[in-house]
């Protein structure tokens, strides 16, 4: 059967076809600038990319362009082939501990999560009240990024800070990007072939995460209350001292938002470099001795190498680390250098050879070494259709 895989923001709407449970992509595309006069639409068939500007004023607008051009380029006959349509939501809350169909409930939900995902939650709800309007017979689901992380300790989703403040107001770790490691975790295990598995999850994209997986179950992970948390990433900084906020709003005369944005979209690699957020660039810095750009990877490498140390020591060792999402997939030296400067604390030994895959799955460590090394391209729109069949049920 047919299911929709849709991911969509809040000017723009992703969205994969599968034939399922085969996990065939029948087509995929995305549609740009939605609410303005040159929105772009793409959608990819046969290896063949249409492409279309025209103005698509709003998310019913974006779904209703969508579901005619599956009838016309003859990808289906009738709507009625479409039996689930899957969304990704960025946010769950302590609410929803797995994916859910969907309901009105669970839609008043996922708007009343905004205060944690103010440009998120909104934006995933249109996308779903648009299919509801445009296929009201067809069962949709919402897959959670923070659902796999909810297996936390308290010891690891509670901060520090006042009690008061999770009780009153959920301040507390949520963690993102779980479709992703729950993924790439489940595939290492079956790979793995053992029942008790302990497994340490880096993605890292452009935005990018670390977790520590013990038996299948989410025990720690890098991002926090938002996506800002953790290891260094292309624009955000990552962890930093709070208390940097204030003293350089002063310094520079500047609000709390352009502090915050500061951190979002000005940091990590980018702030750094002062060249680019994309490690291509970062690597063809440092292989032409651009000392910023040498600065910027030293220093992601060192941030990412110490979550993963401290989540080797949280799990009591660990059978396999797993390189996920666009710098894990492709970048051979992110690779190299991470795995070199854990290397002999943990007895890891790199197969340089096999390191030079991109985009595929293989296991780039060597026979010797004490834990195995994995390269695991992530599905999350697969993730989200799996889920959907399986909740549609
Ligand atoms: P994602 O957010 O998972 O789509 O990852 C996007 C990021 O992956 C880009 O910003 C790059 O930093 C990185 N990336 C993609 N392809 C490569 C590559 N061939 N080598 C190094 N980094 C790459």
């Amino acid at each position: 059967m047919k299911i929709l895989a849709i991911n969509a923001g809040s000017s723009s709407l992703k969205f994969q076809l599968l034939e399922m449970p085969q996990k065939t992509v029948i087509t995929s595309g995305l549609i740009e600038r939605i609410g303005f006069d040159d929105s772009i639409y793409t959608i990819k068939v046969n290896g063949d990319k249409i492409k279309e500007v025209k103005s698509i004023p709003n998310h019913s607008v974006a779904v209703q362009m969508l579901l005619d051009s599956l009838i016309n380029l003859k990808i289906v006959e009738n709507y009625e082939e479409i039996r689930g349509v899957g969304h990704r939501v960025v946010h769950g809350g302590e609410k929803f501990v797995d994916s859910v169909l969907i309901t009105d409930e669970v839609i008043n939900e996922i708007e009343a999560l905004k205060d944690f995902a103010p440009l998120h939650n909104p934006a995933n709800a249109t996308g779903i009240r648009a299919f509801s309007e445009i296929l009201p017979n067809v069962k949709q689901v919402a897959v959670f990024d923070t659902a796999f992380h909810q297996t936390m300790p308290e010891e690891a989703y509670l901060y520090p800070a006042p009690y008061k403040w999770y009780k009153a107001y959920g301040v507390r770790r949520y963690g993102f990007h779980g479709t992703s490691h729950k993924y790439v975790s489940q595939r290492a295990i079956e790979l793995l072939n053992k029942e008790v598995t302990k497994i340490i999850t880096v993605h890292i994209g452009n935005g990018g995460s670390i977790s520590a997986i013990k038996n299948g179950k989410s025990i720690d992970t890098s991002m926090g209350f938002t996506p800002l948390a953790g290891i260094m990433m292309g624009t955000r900084s990552g962890d930093i001292d709070p208390s940097i906020l204030p003293y350089v709003m002063e310094k520079e005369g500047i609000s709390i938002e352009k502090a915050i944005t500061a951190l979002n979209n000005e940091s990590g690699l980018k702030g750094i470099s002062n060249k680019s957020s994309d490690m291509r660039d970062i690597v063809n810095g440092v292989n032409e001795f651009d000392g910023n750009c040498v600065r910027a990877f030293n220093l992601f490498v060192k941030r990412v190498c110490d979550f993963i140390g401290s989540y080797f020591i949280l799990l009591g060792g660990c059978d396999a680390i797993v390189f996920t999402a666009g710098i894990g997939e492709n970048s051979e030296p992110a690779r190299k250098a991470i795995v070199e400067r854990l290397g002999s604390s943990l007895g890891i030994i790199l197969d340089n050879e096999a390191n030079k895959v991109m985009g595929e799955e293989k296991i780039i460590s060597t026979p010797e070494s004490k834990v195995k090394v994995f390269v695991i391209p992530t599905d999350e729109e697969l993730v989200i259709a799996i889920d959907t069949l399986r909740l549609i049920k």
